[in-house]
């Protein structure tokens, strides 16, 4: 179960995951983002800018709320402390989220550990996941804490190939949980968010998009891919290389049934959904993913005024992006169906 930043971003949001984790079934490894905007303000305080007071108050409020600041705050502050690097600073934002989970659950009686992904998560010279360091260590790892009910750990952050504290791309809590997905056995990864489901656009930005209930892993695979920010743009290969069913879920409805991504998952045809990326240039890449017969480039191309290409499970035309939202809800409202 991998919980995003809106979903761990305050005390209250922090309970209404944990009911989630109460009710799910065990044994499960809970992977987490940092409270929404902590990882943004690490960043700054990495590069110069010294708001760690702000950035530890904010946790520590959090715990007092959550009546765990006695068993946390020296642990907070330690973890905010210690950090020198600025990939370590970053770092502290998944390391402090995780602290204050794994309190609130054991004051709720639970089974839980705390584990630190940095003991198991790491990425080649590349800056890639070592996939197989990381089935190794995670088995290592896991085996080692013993048999629990609940496993807390954290998304985004590993280590390099010379040890050194590091973090995957941003948005990579999602990576984390299918690598660990795949490195543990897992039968079901689910990815619990601010939106319940895969939409067919960026809901906040085509107020037409609708849930699209299930999707293979190549259509999911190319949506996460051509920019449809709610995946990471490679959370999807370890679920296709493990055989798992990737859930998306929203932890504010946890009653809705989400999106299945999984080969038995009933699955959307013609063209599914529009996303967009924008490019080193600053321009943007509009994509319509997925094939209908008779619809090519040239009709995109056509709808548009921009000149459109042909990509493996998805048509794309390079825009200003000034044209970008307004592209989408062209490209969403003629070809999705
Ligand atoms: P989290 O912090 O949980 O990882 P993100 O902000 O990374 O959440 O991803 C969720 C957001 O992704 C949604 O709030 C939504 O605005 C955006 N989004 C972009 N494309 C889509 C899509 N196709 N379907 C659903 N949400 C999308
Ligand atoms: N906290 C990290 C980020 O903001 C990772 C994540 O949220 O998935 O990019
Ligand atoms: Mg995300």
């Amino acid at each position: 179960m991998k919980f995003g930043g809106t979903s761990v971003g305050s005390a209250a949001r922090i309970s209404a995951t944990a009911d989630i984790i109460e009710a799910a079934s065990r044994p499960t490894v809970v992977v987490l983002s940092a409270m929404s905007g902590v990882t943004n303000a690490l960043l700054a305080i990495a590069s110069g800018e010294d708001d760690r007071d702000a950035v530890l108050d904010k946790h520590l409020a959090a715990a007092r709320e959550l009546g765990v600041e006695a068993d946390t705050a020296d642990t907070l502050r330690t973890i905010l402390g210690n950090a020198v690097t600025p990939a370590e600073t970053v770092a502290c934002g998944e390391l402090m989220s995780t602290r204050l989970m794994h309190a609130v659950l054991q004051k709720r009686g639970i089974d839980a550990v705390w584990l630190d992904a940095t003991d198991f998560v790491s990425v080649d010279a590349t800056g890639e996941p070592d996939i197989d360091a990381i089935c190794r260590n995670a088995a290592s790892v896991f085996s080692a804490a013993g048999e629990h009910d609940v496993y807390v750990t954290q998304g985004f952050i590993c280590r390099d190939e010379k040890g050194c504290v590091a973090t995957l791309s941003r948005g990579g809590s999602d990576y984390t949980a299918t690598l660990l997905g795949e490195a543990l056995g897992a039968t079901e990864v689910q990815i619990w968010t601010d939106v319940d489901g895969v939409y067919t656009a960026d809901p906040r930005r085509v107020n037409t998009a609708r849930c699209i209930p299930g999707m293979s892993y190549a259509t999911a695979d190319t949506a996460a891919r051509r920019g449809a920010k709610i995946l990471h743009p490679d959370c999807i290969r370890p679920a296709m290389r493990g055989g798992f069913a990737v859930r998306v879920l929203d932890s504010f409805h946890p009653e809705a049934s989400g999106t299945e991504i999984s080969p038995t998952a009933a699955q959307a045809q013609g063209f599914v959904a529009v996303a967009s990326t924008v490019t080193p240039a600053g321009t943007v890449e509009v994509s319509l993913i997925g094939n209908r017969e008779g619809v090519g480039t040239a009709e995109v191309a056509a709808l548009l005024g921009y000149e459109a290409m042909q990509g493996d499970g998805f048509i794309y035309a390079t825009v200003d992006a000034g044209f970008a939202d307004e592209a989408m809800r062209m490209l969403h409202n003629a070809f999705i169906e």
